[in-house]
């Protein structure tokens, strides 16, 4: 019998879990298909970890990975994927922005046959028009300057068949931008829209800082366009330069207006400057990625790890029998 793999990953969330846990029960239990329910620990420093703990124990559907420090929402996401046996995988958030009600139309596009349902957040409530204007502009630009295409809105919320999370398996890089590779990786896909509530309790784990090298990461990740910028920003003001050039040999020899001239040596040199060091700037940022990955250090590593999927093994046994 086909089980269901629900991942969720998890920093300092002590005020959701309970509930996002009972939300998924509830809606999972209408399906009629048997789940198991692995939520990432990423390093909380609050009781998240001691509650999902509880849960594993009372329950055997639910699995807790516990990772030994923060990496991040990408990273504890692939963990879950990693370790997840179901033969469709759901990823979501735990603080219900992703709405647990959603579970039964995502399941039913995957017995319509389609092997990534891919959710579109039309709406975010109670989201700053900072962060809704900044997550235009992102996508908008990694869309013009990539040769892949990210929904506007696309978020990690999606159903994965077990074909497409083997494949997911393969991409070992550790700058992850989730969203590029699933988009990058084809399979049959349809798309649902849902409007994302506020978040049940706790704040945004992402800072700003995050947001941007999440941003940066996915930009770099499909994009070479920045390192060609470099080169065309330096044959423009080589051009330039050549104009330049011709106006001075110009004025001294045709005409007597001669000028002494400093203030264009000083402008194009701090021209040229400036266009260099940002030149430098965006190879240096692409060399630190490479650094990154071919250092081939481990995405993440384990503390601790409640239950096994024998939980939904034995439980399949015994419906079969
Ligand atoms: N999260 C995580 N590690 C992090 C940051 C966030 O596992 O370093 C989890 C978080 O607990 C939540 C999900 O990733 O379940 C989405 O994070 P959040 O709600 O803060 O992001 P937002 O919805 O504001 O974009
Ligand atoms: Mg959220």
């Amino acid at each position: 019998m086909k089980y269901i793999s629900i991942v969720v990953p998890v920093y300092n969330e002590q005020e959701n879990v309970a509930l996002f846990y009972r939300e998924i029960c509830k809606h999972m239990e209408t399906t009629g298909y048997l789940f198991e329910l692995i939520f990432v620990d990423d390093g909380s420093r609050d009781d998240t970890a001691r509650i999902l703990k509880k849960l594993s124990q009372q329950d055997a559907r639910v699995r807790t990975i516990i990772l030994a420090r923060n990496f991040g929402h990408q990273i504890a996401l692939t963990c879950g994927l990693d370790h997840a046996g179901g033969d469709a995988v759901i990823t979501m958030d735990g603080d219900m922005q992703h709405p647990p009600a959603m579970l039964p139309y995502l399941i039913k596009q995957w017995e319509n046959g389609f092997e990534i349902v891919q959710t579109i957040r039309k709406d975010t409530q109670g989201v700053s028009w900072f962060k809704a204007f900044t997550s235009r502009l992102f996508y908008k630009t990694i869309n013009a300057i990539s040769n892949i295409n990210i929904d506007e809105g696309g978020s990690d919320f999606r159903l994965l068949d077990r074909k497409a999370v083997d494949t997911f398996k393969n991409f070992k890089e550790k700058a992850r931008f989730i969203r590029g590779i699933i988009s990058a990786m084809g399979y049959k896909r349809i798309q649902i829209e849902f409007v994302a509530p506020e978040r049940f309790a706790g704040k945004s784990k992402f800072s700003v800082r995050k947001m941007l090298n999440f941003a940066l990461d996915g930009i770099t990740a499909y994009s070479r366009l920045p390192l060609r910028l470099a080169f065309y920003m330096g044959l423009l003001s080589g051009l330039l330069s050549l104009l330049l050039t011709i106006d001075v040999v110009y004025t001294k020899w045709f005409t007597t207006e001669a000028v002494p001239g400093w203030a264009t040596i000083a402008a194009s040199v701090l021209l040229l400057g400036g266009l260099q060091l940002m030149g430098l700037g965006i190879i240096g940022e692409y060399i630190g990625r490479i650094f990154e990955e071919v250092k081939k250090r481990p995405l993440y590593w384990v503390q601790d790890e409640l239950k096994s999927s024998v939980g939904v093994k034995a439980k399949t046994q015994d419906t079969v029998a």
